[in-house]
């Protein structure tokens, strides 16, 4: 889409997890699409006319990008795959000649359109912890986040007032990384006074560590994640924990079993011998 101009939209039903703008199709057709950027879990296209196209993936939310003329889905797939033309909710024509489609069978994924002065100032990003790949976000910014909060570290890691965007797999395998129990309260990760004890250095190191490792790798394939070429992600062969339980845990020299909690209405997979 970069750099594209976007010729045509079809919208093939009015609301995806919330209505579609009623001006939807006008303020992007003919628009030039200068750069393509996430914050959080939220995708940004930035538009010639100072608009930014705001998308988020919900559940089971997908892009294909394909060629006209091409036809069928680029790349292999594991799962039989119909284009299954029910759930190809909204489809952008680009200048180039790809068609980027939308396809997302659950609807919970959303797409709104937000002035560029106003996006760091919207409901949905304003409350947004920083990047946990990003400079900001570093052992002393966790630990002030954590100071006093009551909650599990668990729990802290999920709110995205914290961290943004880190999900529960990556919660569950930064945690076993930093060896910390995901049961212990958040506050713990800090001194009294709100500076990062060693564990929070290990931790913070542990998140950046898992993400780059789950990027590399091209994503976790749970439920209908698929990457853009129509791959697989390959990061669940990577697990330690996750939807690991009752197998040994991999930490060299530890003889726990990986358990199963929910917390928070979220599955957790833990080692209690050394997470701590
Ligand atoms: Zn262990």
């Amino acid at each position: 889409m970069e750099g594209a101009r976007i010729v045509r939209v079809e919208v093939r039903r009015p609301d995806l997890r919330w209505p579609l703008p009623r001006d939807f199709v006008q303020r992007l057709e003919g628009e030039t699409v200068t750069g393509i950027g996430r914050r959080a879990k939220y995708l940004t296209a930035d538009l010639a006319s100072g608009d930014v196209l705001l998308m988020h993936l919900g559940m089971s939310g997908s892009f294909r990008v394909g060629h006209d003329g091409e036809g069928g889905i680029p790349g292999e797939f594991h799962h039989p795959r119909t284009a299954a033309p029910a759930h190809d909710h909204v489809v952008f024509h680009m200048s180039s000649g790809a068609t980027v489609t939308f396809n997302d069978p659950r609807r919970f994924g959303l797409m709104l359109i937000v002035p560029r002065r106003e996006l760091a100032g919207h409901p949905l990003i304003r409350e947004v912890g920083p990047e946990p790949l990003g400079n900001a976000f570093d052992a002393d910014v966790l630990a002030a986040a954590c100071a006093g909060k009551k909650t599990t570290l668990k729990a802290a890691l999920l709110d995205q007032t914290v961290v943004a965007g880190l999900g529960n797999i990556y919660a569950c395998e930064a945690l076993h990384r930093a060896k910390l129990s995901p049961k212990r309260r958040a506050f713990t990760i800090a001194t009294r006074t709100g500076a990062p004890k060693a564990c929070a250095i290990a931790l913070v190191d542990a998140i950046k560590t898992v993400l780059n490792d789950a990027i590399k790798a091209g994503g976790s394939s749970l439920r209908d994640h698929r990457r853009t070429d129509g791959e697989l992600g390959y990061f669940q062969h990577h697990f330690r924990v996750y939807d690991r339980e009752g197998e040994l845990c991999v930490t060299p020299g530890c003889r726990g079993k990986v358990k199963r909690i929910v917390q928070n209405g979220r599955s957790t997979f833990f080692c209690p011998v050394c997470q701590k």
